[in-house]
């Protein structure tokens, strides 16, 4: 999908897809109009990389521009972004890293996965004026309406991006609210937005941020090192316990979070990037039949269905791929699913599930 985009909310498709409209199919338009130009769509959100700047030693920002279809975020949020692979559609979740913009600009901060198929695309590939796919903005981990009380964000690791977009929201209103930023990476060099967070610091008297460094052998001023755990955190400030507070990062950062704030704290909230580990099923094959396209598949137990259905050959819409953004939701008319993440068995003959986190533990006859 590294195209061309015009983002011009007058483009020749606006008036094209008027007179169209009531004869022509949305994928069918797109189909012939990206032979014209690749960006041109009916309704799918897509966006430019207008600017890409290095972030840290292993992350890129890249701000973009999305069209109209693109309906907007609140800081805190992510969303989906999808890019073609060597003829894949590779989808993931990024955070959207600031504020809305007036000019419509979004911004996303990619850290590079050793290995990793998209984030080392965005790093490494993605060049300005290529066109990436959105999805719609997900994510519950936002600002509360009335803002009150002291408040504690907790980030380690890419972690930081829904986070330094509600500090930038908060300082945008001069920092209504007493804030404390404890932010972790293993070594100073792949800290993201370190120089902006430690000027906002200076700016505001009641914002504050700690770096926290795993695996650095000398400490400057303003860091500290060690793991997540009560006592460094009670060493930086004597509040903790008082305080509001946000997690987000790996799923063992958060669960640790989780254990130290959630009963005491007097709201708490988190987000992880990677998944908790995984309930492992039994061995053994299931039958399972899609019924929309009329093929039944032979599907190990014990993976996700997402996985298994991808091994397959099969691209089901996919995102977050941890059971958080819905993209993968589908419905399922027989047989009994497991969900990945809790244990919890769903037998239930016509439910929805969510193909990311759900194994099949019986036969099953899937709306795909
Ligand atoms: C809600 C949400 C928001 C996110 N926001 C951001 C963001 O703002 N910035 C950002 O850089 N990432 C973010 N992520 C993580 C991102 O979605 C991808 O998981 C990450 O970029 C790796 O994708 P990949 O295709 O490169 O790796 P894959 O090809 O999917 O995986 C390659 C290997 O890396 C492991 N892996 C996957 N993700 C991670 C990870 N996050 N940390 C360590 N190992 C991993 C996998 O288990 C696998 O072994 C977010 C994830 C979620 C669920």
């Amino acid at each position: 999908m590294n195209a061309r985009l015009d983002p011009s909310p007058k483009s020749p498709t606006s008036h094209v897809r008027r007179l169209l409209r009531p004869v022509v199919a949305p994928s069918v338009f797109d189909f012939w109009a990206s032979r014209l130009n690749p960006a041109w769509s009916w309704e799918r959100p897509l966006a430019r990389v207008i600017a890409r700047e290095q972030a840290s030693r292993d992350a890129v920002t890249l701000v973009l521009k999305p069209n109209r279809h693109w309906r907007g975020f609140q800081p805190g949020q992510h969303l989906n972004v999808s890019a073609e692979i060597d003829g894949s559609r590779v989808t993931r979740s990024y955070s959207l890293t600031g504020p809305p913009r007036a000019d419509g600009r979004i911004a996303i901060t990619v850290k590079g996965i050793e290995g990793g198929k998209l984030s080392q695309h965005l790093c490494r590939e993605a060049r300005i004026g290529d066109v990436l796919e959105l999805g719609a903005a997900f994510g519950g981990m936002t600002l509360p309406e009335r803002l009150d009380g002291r408040w504690l964000f907790l980030a380690a690791g890419s972690g930081i991006t829904p986070l330094v977009a509600m500090v930038r929201t908060l300082a945008a209103q001069a920092m209504p609210v007493p804030l404390d930023l404890v932010y972790w990476a293993r070594h100073r060099e792949e800290l993201c937005f370190a120089a902006e967070l430690r000027a906002l610091a200076a700016a505001h008297a009641s914002f504050k941020v700690h770096f926290v460094l795993t695996r650095e052998a000398e400490r400057a001023e303003g860091e500290s090192s060690g793991r997540i755990d009560r006592a460094l955190i009670d060493s930086l400030l004597d509040d903790a316990g008082e305080r509001h507070v946000f997690a987000c990062g790996p799923g063992g950062f958060v669960d640790i979070a989780k254990s130290l704030f959630s009963a005491g704290a007097p709201t708490f909230h988190a987000e992880a990037f990677t998944p908790p580990p995984r309930v492992v099923e039994g061995g053994g094959n299931v039958q399972v039949t899609l019924a929309a396209s009329g093929r039944t598949l032979t599907l190990a137990r014990g993976q996700s269905l997402l996985t298994a259905l991808e091994a397959e050959g099969l691209r089901p819409a996919s995102g977050c791929r941890m059971g958080i953004c819905n993209t993968c939701s589908c419905g399922k008319s027989s047989g009994t699913t497991r969900n990945l993440n809790t244990g919890d068995l769903a037998g239930e003959p016509v439910s929805a599930l969510k193909l990311c986190i759900s194994s099949a533990v019986s036969d099953l006859v899937l709306d795909l």
